[in-house]
Order: structure tokens, then C-alpha cells, then sequence
């Protein structure tokens, strides 16, 4: 089947088309995606008002863009994947609304598609990954260790008990008056830097449990950058990079554990498999972490390219092919929902927000 999906829940206007190739592999026909960095970027953050207005007056431009790249019609596209959540509802209901009319006029079905399912899925749709396999998920929004054993079939290992990653990227960004969004400066500031210049701590590291923090990260950059005011730019770069290594060598230390973990369920597995996916993925001194990590612990370290990593309607997509090929597609009233944990057991309520 060919897939279009749209995704809108945060600050990507995005839409793709998808089909399953004659040989079992998926197809990227067509990945477009409209960043809203330029809207945002004078309030420091994605202001949820101005992302909605914006995802108006872009998407229809936008999935026609991704029909004429896929050099396709609406006829040939046999379903319509929508996020519908988690994410702002404003964007959201943009995205489903249209997702479901188009599906309507056409006679097509229609998923709506949880966004962290395309980001778990990601690396399947990159590299045809076999089910099961461990994934980091490291977004905006989230830091999750997930085990990935099938289609809506998630365990969350660990989560954030406080600040995303790619939210200390943010705040980090902004508190050294980088602009935003946060990720890609901080790395470009952290390549000209000494990331041994200062001592900013590992939180957990050496725990048991695979949940991650990052606040004190995050305090502890302040407090250091506060003891060098006022900075010059080689301070701004020690500190990114010193920020940058923190973030990175947290990360491999739960991925080392999640990795004894899966060994110890999967033990006829010879070689598991760990996924990256959401921006933080597209990071290179934290994909180097985990490659390194998963070289020493015999496992396979799966980066989908960073245009994957990030949000795009390619993964939206891609979900929405796994589910049409399962059959599990969803009423045209299926409701958006601004918080939705992948690991939830049941299936989302249709026709109520909850
Ligand atoms: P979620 O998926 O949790 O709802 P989101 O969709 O906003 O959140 P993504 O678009 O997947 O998140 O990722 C955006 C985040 O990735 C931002 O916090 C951004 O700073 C971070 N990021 C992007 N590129 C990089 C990079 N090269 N290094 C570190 N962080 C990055
Ligand atoms: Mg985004
Ligand atoms: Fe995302």
C-alpha cells in the first residue's frame, strides 16, 4: 500500500508518502517537511498559538508538495496517517482534521497515529529492523528506553524523572544566549570547545534503574557559567562541549544496562539491537557514545540519518503503513489526544479527548 501521512503536533508543518516496496522494504516516495524555527525564534520556544496558525496556512501546500515530489496523485494513495498525538492539540487538530477529510472526500481510511510510535518505528522504516529490538527515544518532548517487541507492542524501561534531552539541549541553548532551537548550536558551539574544561556531573550513572535526569545537568551548567560571567565564546564552546559529553556519557551508561537487560530476556538473540530516534538522535558525539557502547556490549547500534531522527511525515507514514497492513485503522472520529504514553495498553477512546 502507499501511505500519505501529515504531521503537525509541534513545530514541523510535515507530509510524506510511503509504500511498501515489491521486495518488503518501505519506500520513501516523498519526505517534505516546513520547519517553524523562524516564528519561534524570537520568543525563545514554540509559542502552541503561533505553531497552529502557521500549520494552517502551510499543510495544504505542504502535502502537495509531498504528492508532487512522490510524482503521485491523491488516487494512487491508498490511506491517510495523521499524528493525533502526543503534542499541542492546536497542531494536532489541524493535522487529524485534514488528515480525515481528505480521507472522507477519497473514501479512504484513515489512522491517526501515535508520534512517538513513528519515532519508535523510525528505525524499521530506515533499515527494515527485525522486531524486537531496544530503543532510545531522545526528542524535545521525551527520553525514553523503550523495548519494541511489535506494532503497539512498547515497554517503557526508563523515562525522564525530570527534563527531556533535547529540553536541556534547549534551556542550555538559551541560558549560554544561543539561539534557539537548542540542539544544533549547542553541537556546532561544542565542536570549537575542550569538553574536559569543566566537571558538570553524570546524573544516575551507576544507578540500576534506566530512568534518566537531567535538571541537575542543567543547574550545574548555570551555576558554572554563572562563576565565569562574563563568558567570551571560547567559554560559551567548553561549555557546550563539556554540557555535550556529560549528556552523551549519561546516556551510554543506561544504554549499557538496557542492553544487559535485553541480553538477559532475549538470550537467544546473538546480537541485539539498539534504535535511535527523535532530534537528539541526529547528535553525533551521542550517536559516537552508543556506537562505541553497543561495539563493547556485541550489540548493533541502528541511527536512522538525522532528517529521520527528527520529526517528519515519513515516520507518520510508516506507522500508518505498519497499522494498514494489520489491519488497525481508525473511525473518522477518533479524537486527538495531547498526552499519550506508547506504552499504554489500551486503545485510544474514539470520540472523546482524554
Ligand atoms: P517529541 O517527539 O518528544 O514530541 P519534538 O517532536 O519536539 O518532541 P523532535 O523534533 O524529535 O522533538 O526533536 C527536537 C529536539 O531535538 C529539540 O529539543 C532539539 O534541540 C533537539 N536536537 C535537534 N538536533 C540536535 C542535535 N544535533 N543535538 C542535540 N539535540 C538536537
Ligand atoms: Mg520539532
Ligand atoms: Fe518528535
Amino acid at each position: 500500500p502507499t501511505i500519505l501521512g501529515i504531521e503537525t503536533s509541534c513545530d514541523e508543518t510535515a507530509a510524506a508518502v510511503v509504500r511498501r516496496g515489491v521486495d518488503g522494504r518501505a519506500i520513501i516516495l516523498s519526505n517534505v517537511v516546513l520547519s517553524q524555527i523562524a516564528e519561534h525564534q524570537a520568543f525563545g520556544g514554540v509559542v502552541p498559538e503561533i505553531a497552529a496558525r502557521a500549520h494552517v496556512e502551510a499543510l495544504d501546500g505542504i502535502i502537495r508538495a509531498a504528492l508532487d515530489d512522490a510524482d503521485l496523485g491523491l488516487g494512487a494513495v491508498d490511506a491517510i496517517a495523521a499524528t493525533i498525538g502526543p503534542g499541542l492539540v492546536g497542531g494536532l487538530l489541524v493535522g487529524a482534521m485534514t488528515g480525515k477529510v481528505i480521507a472522507a472526500a477519497r473514501g479512504l481510511p484513515f489512522i491517526g497515529v501515535n508520534h512517538l510510535e513513528g519515532h519508535a518505528l523510525s528505525p524499521r522504516l530506515s533499515d527494515g529492523l527485525a522486531y524486537p529490538y531496544l530503543l532510545l527515544l531522545v526528542s524535545g518532548g521525551h527520553s525514553q528506553i523503550l523495548l519494541v517487541s511489535g506494532l503497539g507492542d512498547y515497554e517503557r524501561w526508563g523515562s525522564t524523572i525530570d527534563d527531556a534531552l533535547g529540553e536541556a539541549f534547549d534551556k542550555t541553548a538559551k541560558l549560554l544566549s544561543l539561539p534557539h532551537p537548542g540542539g544544533p548550536n549547542v553541537e556546532a558551539m561544542a565542536a570549537k570547545g575542550d569538553a574536559t574544561r569543566f566537571a558538570l556531573p553524570r546524573p544516575m550513572k551507576g544507578e540500576a534503574r534506566l530512568d534518566f535526569s537531567f535538571s541537575g545537568l542543567k543547574t550545574a551548567l548555570r551555576l558554572v557559567a554563572e562563576a565565569h560571567a562574563p563568558l567570551v565564546d571560547q567559554d560559551v564552546a567548553d561549555l557546550c562541549a563539556s554540557f555535550q559529553r556529560a549528556a552523551a556519557e549519561t546516556v551510554a551508561d543506561r544504554i549499557r544496562r538496557a542492553l544487559a537487560r535485553f541480553r538477559e530476556r532475549f538470550p537467544e538473540i546473538a546480537q541485539p539491537v539498539l534504535g535511535v530516534a527523535g532530534g537528539v538522535g541526529a547528535n553525533a558525539d551521542i550517536r559516537a557514545a552508543l556506537k562505541a557502547e553497543c561495539e563493547s556490549a556485541g550489540a548493533r547500534l541502528v541511527a536512522p540519518p538525522a532528517a529521520l531522527c527528527a520529526d517528519n511525515g515519513a515516520m507518520i507514514a510508516y506507522a500508518g503503513l505498519e497499522r494498514v497492513e494489520a489491519g488497525r485503522t481508525d473511525p473518522l472520529d477518533v479524537a486527538v489526544r495531547s498526552r499519550w504514553p506508547l506504552d499504554e495498553k489500551s486503545a485510544p477512546l474514539v470520540g472523546h479527548g482524554r
